[in-house]
């Protein structure tokens, strides 16, 4: 493999690049070429607590902050992100391979969340009760929290950040970001974004490395909260580590999404669907379909639909016209591919084989193609693990219970959709399924800013989704103030419990 550039990717602590004191470095790799683009510095335990030292010492400041000014930042940090979104969406695309317009469209997602955490006054006014009881007024306030870690995955280098930060930082706190290893240069330019529009330094801070720079933010007094997104088996740990150590944490895990297809659904619709909720980023989503089930005799006609829509698909280099990219690293493109043949061992059908796709890009890319597999079941590694790439199965079921059953039975809770023309059963479904996030003929139903993101079961650890209300409670403390100014009709001693009159 040829190194083609050196570059170092930094630390970023009190507004500018940080180099870190640790010898160790990790490769970062172009997933479309299999070339090495440069070289993560990966960060000792002095780094870190250089990182979040930067962070505790900014925090008195920003805390103290009006919200006019800080809202003004945000502002600027908006109207700069608008302008210049293109530029990000290329680190992306060089880093993670999803193709451009996939990686703007999360720039957008993310851009949403900076939208709303504009309107931070507005979302931190409390109540007020005057004369709650005689001369005695009531009232609530919200607070910062202080240093706050965000533990991000690799399948989204930007909106994943943007779920937190923005609502983070407009609330008063400061922010250590520890990005994913595979695409970590996203975090240094918004980083570099945030300088440019005023932020004050210290109050966002890059924190590059692995499960030692975890480790620290998990454990670290100064950090008051973690908001992490990954597979489940780290988001039980970080949930576990976290908690015990007193931190609030909100630990968003893995998924593997059901999308129910009823016998009088228009197939059209669904089909499209389908292929772009499955195949879409190459399957590297949360939010990504990977399993059709299809209720009733409809399953022929709608598998034969979407063939008819995979075939044309061009896998490729995602600065070039391509529908679908490569997958991020040859050892989760192998392990990928590993799954489809064990489902062709246990005898499923594949209709539609992305392990021999000719791809429009470099001979050493990770490339794999959509892959439809049909007569899948429940016993299947390829149903029961969650696979993270472009891999649709298609599981037959006689009726819609059965089709409930399936995903009420799975550990994951985190989206799932519904295509059917019958309001009713739509209603029913929303109503019984046990799941976070749910789509009526809407196949990737991510919540808007201003609700909240997150999933049932082992799909989230915490109490509290991503941003929205629930995101703005997560990074702030409430006050209940009781208060009366000096009259003297209340004076004298009263030993009992204070009641109201
Ligand atoms: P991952 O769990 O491997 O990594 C996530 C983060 O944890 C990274 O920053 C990584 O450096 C860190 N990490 C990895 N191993 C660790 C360890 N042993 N100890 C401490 N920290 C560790 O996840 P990924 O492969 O980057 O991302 C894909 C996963 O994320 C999928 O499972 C996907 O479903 C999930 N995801 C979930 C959501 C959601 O909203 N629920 C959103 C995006 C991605």
């Amino acid at each position: 493999m040829t190194i083609t550039d050196t570059r170092v990717i930094a630390h970023w602590l009190d507004g500018k690049p940080f180099a870190g004191t640790s010898e160790n470095t990790a490769p970062v790799t172009n997933p479309a070429t299999g070339q090495i683009t440069g070289r993560l510095a990966l960060a000792n335990l002095e780094d870190a607590r250089a990182v979040i030292d930067a962070a505790a010492a900014a925090f008195p400041a920003w805390r103290d902050t009006s919200l006019a000014r800080r809202t003004q930042i945000l502002f600027s940090f908006r109207e700069l992100l608008n302008a210049r979104k293109g530029e990000l969406a290329e680190i992306i695309t060089a880093e993670h391979g999803k193709v451009l317009s996939d990686a703007l469209g999360e720039i957008g997602r993310g851009q949403e969340v900076v939208e709303f955490a504009c309107g931070i006054p507005h979302l931190l006014k409390g109540g007020y009760t005057e004369n709650a009881s005689t001369k005695v007024d009531v009232y609530s306030i919200r607070q910062p929290l202080g240093p706050v870690g965000i533990i991000s995955p690799f399948n989204f280098p930007a909106m994943v950040p943007m779920w937190f930060f923005p609502v983070a930082i407009a609330a008063g706190n400061t922010v250590i970001l520890k990005p994913s290893e595979k695409d970590p240069t996203a975090a240094i330019w918004l980083a570099e974004l945030w300088a440019e529009a005023g932020l004050p330094p210290g109050v966002f801070n890059v924190l590059q490395g692995d499960k030692l720079a975890v480790d620290e933010l998990l454990e670290n007094k100064a950090v008051k909260a973690i908001s992490f997104v990954g597979s489940t088996p780290i988001a039980q740990y970080v949930y576990a580590t976290g908690t015990a150590n007193g931190k609030r944490v909100q630990a968003l895990g893995g998924a593997k999404n059901h999308a129910i297809v009823l016998p009088d659904a228009d197939l059209d619709l669904a089909a499209d669907a389908m292929v772009n909720a499955g195949f879409g980023s190459a399957g590297e989503r949360c939010m990504a379909i990977s399993a059709l089930v299809a209720v009733g005799d409809i399953a022929d006609e709608l598998v034969a639909k979407i063939v008819e829509r995979t075939t044309p698909l061009v896998t490729g280099d995602g600065t070039k016209n391509s529908d679908m990219g490569p997958l991020v690293t040859k050892t989760h493109r192998d392990k990928v591919a590993s799954y489809v043949d064990a489902g062709e061992k246990d005898g499923a059908t594949i209709v539609v084989d992305g392990r021999t796709v000719q791809a429009d890009g470099g001979p050493d890319g990770f490339w794999l193609g959509p892959t439809l597999i049909d007569h899948v079941t429940t016993d299947m590694s390829i149903y029961t693990d969650e696979i993270f790439g472009p891999v649709l199965s298609v599981v037959r079921v006689d009726t819609y219970d059965q089709a409930l059953e399936l995903i009420n039975n799975n550990p994951y809770g985190n989206g799932t959709a519904i295509f059917t023309n019958d309001g009713g059963a739509a209603r029913r479904f929303q109503n019984e399924v046990e799941v976070g996030m749910i789509g009526i003929n809407v196949p990737i139903p991510v919540p808007m800013a201003y609700y909240s993101f997150g999933g049932w079961k082992n799909s989230l650890f915490g109490d509290t989704h991503a941003h929205g209300t629930e995101g703005v409670h997560f990074f702030t403390r409430g006050k209940a103030v009781t208060s009366r100014w000096l009259d003297p009709s209340h004076g004298g001693i009263n030993l009992g419990f204070p009641e109201n009159s």
